[in-house]
Order: structure tokens, then C-alpha cells, then sequence
């Protein structure tokens, strides 16, 4: 327990030199006086919400005061922040995406996520539940680990939604904001005055868009009955644009490298699409002229396209979207999970920003803990681990992770 209480004690500290060093001032978010501030208490564990502050500076004196472990602020502007939620006053709200690896199935979440009930001490590996499928309690202990791959996988998710954005919405590339979240995952602020009044329902169309929810071509009720209102035939029709060029590009990309297995693990029966490739490309998806390819019915054409809406839908965190009322991590401030800054970097570097670089915030020292269970890692470009119950002498900002992440204690 004493090595716990020394191991807390060491990242609070870490965390108190950060807030209390000008260097690390963190950026004002758009009218500050007109968002709610909240944050939790570092040592107590409890939430701080409603704040309300004239100016960011009077923000970054309570921030080096209360060495808090994580920090948020409202997506929303409020005529009075700092009042009951019904009387606040809200006046408009960014558009906020959420692309965390925890909404994402990956391979690697099943080798290092674990999750415990805390009601019945059910376990396992990989997403965990909404509910506990023993008991249905609804809190788990978790142990979850961001590895390349996880922040791979959402980074891939990040490319898709704005290309979305920027191609099919025309937002520019100023008013798209991506940030690394600190942990395993990416935001994507959208601050464009356009969008700051659009209540939840409104909201709520942008998130089915992104998702390819209710993408009407693959809908067989809705296609026929817009046929009847045109008086024709409940055609599978694709035109060059927004979703349907999604699609189009999606099922010629996977017609070209189409294989017995890849049809076999799509659960497509039909061989006939692996014959004459080039025509099916040609006649069918680019020209629509679906019938002219023998073997392959609409269901299969259908049944392929939804395999591309699934694959091309971007895997955001809906629920984040849709609340105007959200409270998001504060750019700059750290995350208590990790000890990794939220930063932001222009979206052109989607590709290439690394957050083990470019969001680490404790770049001094070392120290000596001992590390109980820890995979291989990177951090400020250097690879370290995998350790196994082993006292390691390491640099501070992965000491930090590893007792962030109940994986290390400073060793006495
Ligand atoms: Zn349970
Ligand atoms: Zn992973």
C-alpha cells in the first residue's frame, strides 16, 4: 500500500510541476468566458464542474493551484457557465467527434484489454461490456493498454471522417480541429460558426452520415418506394458522389483484390465476381449496369456494398456527438490515465504525428520503479519493455504510464 501512496504522491508531483510551469501555459479554447470548466481532483478523486472564468488566465491560476488529473471544459457557450444546467443559457456548441480505440474492435484490445465486474467478478478480454452478461451490473474495473495498433486503428478511423467532412460537408481545413486525446484516441472539433447552433437532432444527422446509417441505395423498402413515386423499377443506382462514390470506390477496391478467402471471410458465395474482374469494374459498379454481369444478383450486389458501408462508416463514439451539453478534455492539459498531453496538430499530419512523441509532457530525469507487467512500449522515440516483475531504471514520462496505468510503483 505505502508503495501505492509513494507511487501517487510521484505522479501528483509530476503533475504540479507541469501546471505550475509557465512553459506549459495551456491554450485558451475559444471564448473561454463563455464555457463551462470542470476537472477532477487529483488526491480527493472528486469531479469540479459548473466553473465559470472571466479570462484563461484566471483558469490556468486554478489549474496550478489544484493540480488536478484531468480537465475539461463545455463543446458548449453558455450566457452564465457557471449556473444550474436548465438555467445556464446555451447559445451554440462546437461539433465534437470522439475516435477512441475503446469503440473500435481490433485485434489488439483482445491480447491487452481486460475488464472485471465489480458486482460479480465476471472477467474478460477485449471491448468491455456495457453490461455484465452474468449479473447486468454496469461498472467494471478495467485494464486497458494503447498500443501502436489501437492508435493506429482510430487514426484510420480520423481519415475517414475527414475526408467525409471535408469532401462531402466542405468544411475547410481551419475549421476542422484534431487533436490526440491523451490516451488511445483522437478528437475532432468542428468550431465553424455554421455549425454552433444545430441542436441535438441536427446533430444526430451528421452522426448517421458519418456512420453510413440509413444509407437509403441499400434500403430495398426505400428504394422501392421512391420507384413508385418515379414510376420505375427499384433500381440499384450509384452516382458519383458522397456516399455512393464511397461505395463505388469501396466495391472496386475490393473486387480488384478479391480472392476465394476474402469472398469467403465476407460471407460472399458467389465466385462469378472473381471471374472477369475487369468487366465487373467496368460495366457493372463504374456504369451501373449491374444485370449485364451473369451469376451475380442485386442481393449480392447489395450484400457487397454493405460490407463497404461497414467498412467505410467511421467508428466515432456517437453518444459525444449528439450531447450539446459535452464536456471535452481541455487541449494542452494532461491525461490522468497516461500522463500524455491532449495536443493538437494540423489535420494535413494525421499520418505522421506520433503521440509518444509528440504528446509526451515530463521529458526530464529518470526514476526506479518496479514494474510489475508491462508490453513493449515506445516513448519519446525510444523502445522499451516488455518488463516482468522487475525494478527498471526509466525515463520519467514512462514511469509515469506505467504507474498511470496500475502497471508500476516507484520502487522504495
Ligand atoms: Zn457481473
Ligand atoms: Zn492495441
Amino acid at each position: 500500500m505505502a508503495a501505492v501512496d509513494a507511487s501517487r504522491e510521484f505522479v501528483y508531483q509530476r503533475f504540479s510541476e507541469f501546471y505550475r510551469d509557465h512553459a506549459n501555459a495551456v491554450p485558451s479554447p475559444f471564448l473561454p468566458e463563455q464555457r463551462e470548466f470542470g476537472y477532477l481532483m487529483f488526491k480527493e478523486r472528486f469531479m469540479v464542474r459548473h466553473r465559470h472564468y472571466n479570462s484563461i488566465e484566471d483558469f490556468r491560476k486554478t489549474l496550478a493551484q489544484t493540480i488536478p488529473s484531468d480537465v475539461y471544459h463545455s463543446c458548449a457557450y453558455y450566457e452564465n457557465p457557471d449556473f444550474d444546467m436548465d438555467k445556464k443559457g446555451w447559445t451554440g456548441s462546437d461539433v465534437v467527434f470522439d475516435i477512441d480505440a475503446d469503440h473500435i474492435p481490433t485485434k489488439c484490445n483482445k491480447i491487452h484489454d481486460e475488464f472485471r465486474c465489480v458486482k460479480c467478478g465476471f472477467q474478460g478480454r477485449g471491448i468491455t461490456p456495457e453490461s455484465c452478461p452474468c449479473c447486468e451490473a454496469t461498472k467494471f474495473e478495467t485494464k486497458i493498454w494503447a498500443c501502436d495498433q489501437c492508435i493506429e486503428s482510430a487514426r484510420d478511423e480520423v481519415v475517414k471522417l475527414l475526408d467525409m467532412l471535408e469532401d462531402d460537408f466542405g468544411f475547410s481545413g481551419h475549421e476542422m480541429r484534431v487533436f490526440f486525446s491523451g490516451h488511445r484516441g483522437y478528437h475532432l472539433h468542428l468550431e465553424a460558426e455554421a455549425v454552433r447552433s444545430l441542436d441535438a437532432m441536427a446533430r444526430k444527422e451528421i452522426v448517421d452520415y458519418v456512420t453510413g446509417l440509413g444509407l437509403s441505395v441499400l434500403d430495398r423498402e426505400a428504394r422501392e418506394e421512391k420507384a413508385k413515386r418515379k414510376r420505375g423499377s427499384a433500381k440499384f443506382n450509384l452516382h458519383n458522389y458522397g456516399w455512393h462514390r464511397r461505395l463505388k470506390m469501396g466495391m472496386t477496391d475490393f473486387i480488384e483484390h478479391a480472392s476465394k478467402d476474402s469472398l469467403q471471410e465476407a460471407g460472399l458465395k458467389n465466385k462469378a465476381l472473381l471471374e472477369n474482374k475487369d468487366t465487373i469494374i467496368k460495366r457493372a459498379i463504374k456504369e451501373g449496369r449491374w444485370e449485364s454481369v451473369k451469376g451475380v444478383s442485386e442481393a449480392t450486389w447489395l450484400k457487397l456494398a454493405e460490407i463497404v458501408r461497414e467498412e467505410q462508416a467511421a467508428k466515432i463514439d456517437t453518444v459525444v456527438t449528439t450531447d450539446i451539453h459535452r464536456l471535452i478534455r481541455m487541449n494542452g492539459t494532461l491525461h490522468g490515465k497516461t500522463g500524455l498531453k491532449k495536443v493538437e496538430f494540423p489535420a494535413r499530419d494525421i499520418l505522421d504525428f506520433d503521440p509518444f512523441r509528440g504528446a509526451v509532457a515530463f521529458k526530464k530525469g529518470k526514476v526506479k520503479v518496479f514494474v510489475s507487467d508491462a508490453p513493449e512500449f515506445r516513448m519519446s522515440g525510444e523502445t522499451l519493455g516488455p518488463y516482468k516483475n522487475e525494478v527498471r531504471e526509466l525515463p520519467t514520462a514512462a514511469a509515469v504510464l506505467l504507474i498511470c496505468k496500475r502497471r508500476a510503483e516507484v520502487a522504495p
